[in-house]
């Protein structure tokens, strides 16, 4: 059986894939949960729209919804197929049932997009260690898991990781991935990108700050923007280490550098 992009809702049986509870083509091999989750995102929500745990247990039953924990799993699943999904823990204005779909993946409930999906998903081991690698933030804007965007408070940041070359040129490649592809990115910057309409007055605004920099830090601009990557100095370095301390010892640097930088200077 070959299931293709233009199959639709309908399962070859006939049934909603997300009604399945048995794969098609097999006698009694369970069809997954996650992929039942999958398909119905997938035909019955737009990118942007809300759906509640309540909404889900009616369309899907308490079997794929259960305790918030139990759904959250699934949500992971679909997370590592290239799904953007967020709760409250992303934006503050969602409630603590609701979820938005910001970006649809993989066709989970396909075989064959399943498969190729796994095959470039990262292991949580590499995933650990991407994000260790890279200081714990998203390499492109800089942001740590837990802070809010500038300006946006209700706006917490998630850290995943992305692909330096994209999967797609991997894959017809046909190279294995390797750790060195990878590289930590925050929720948002991890986006398609987006079409935005462009705003000349933001643009003259952005390029005044700009002009007001030295010399050194307009180099070090330049470098960001043709990388798409900002680097972080010693200074920043040492910020991220000092803060992954315990508060007495926090307390302990403080008076060290107040000590330090008053006989210093
Ligand atoms: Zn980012």
């Amino acid at each position: 059986m070959n299931a293709s992009a233009d199959d639709g809702p309908i399962a070859p049986n006939g049934t909603p894939w997300w009604e399945l509870t048995i794969q098609p083509d097999t006698r009694n091999k369970p069809f997954g949960q996650e992929r039942r989750l999958a398909a119905w995102l997938w035909y019955n929500k737009d990118i942007g729209d809300i759906f509640t745990m309540n909404e889900l247990r009616n369309a899907l039953g308490e079997d794929i919804v259960g305790r918030s924990e139990h759904l959250n799993r699934r949500l992971r699943t679909l997370r590592q197929v290239a799904w953007i999904i967020w709760s409250y823990k992303d934006d503050a204005s969602l409630r603590p049932d609701e979820y938005r779909l910001q970006a649809k993946g993989a066709r989970y409930w396909l075989a064959e997009d399943r498969q190729a999906h796994r095959r470039f998903a990262p292991s949580a081991r590499v995933r650990r260690e991407v994000i260790d690698r890279d200081g714990g933030r998203c390499v492109i804007c800089g942001i740590a898991a837990g802070e809010t965007y500038p300006g946006e408070p209700s706006n917490i940041a998630r850290l995943t990781i992305g692909h330096r070359v994209p999967q797609e040129r991997l894959r017809t490649r046909g190279t294995a991935d390797d750790i060195e592809n990878w590289r930590t990115e925050c929720a948002r910057c991890n986006e398609p990108v987006r079409d935005e309409l462009p705003d000349p007055r933001q643009y003259d605004e952005v390029l005044a700050q700009i002009r007001r920099l030295g010399r050194g830090h307009k180099r070090t601009l330049l470098s960001w923007l043709q990388q798409g990557e900002r680097t972080r100095s010693e200074v920043d370095r040492a910020y991220d280490l000092a803060r992954t301390l315990t508060r007495n010892e926090q307390i302990d640097l403080i008076t060290y550098l107040q000590t330090s930088s008053a006989s210093s200077s």
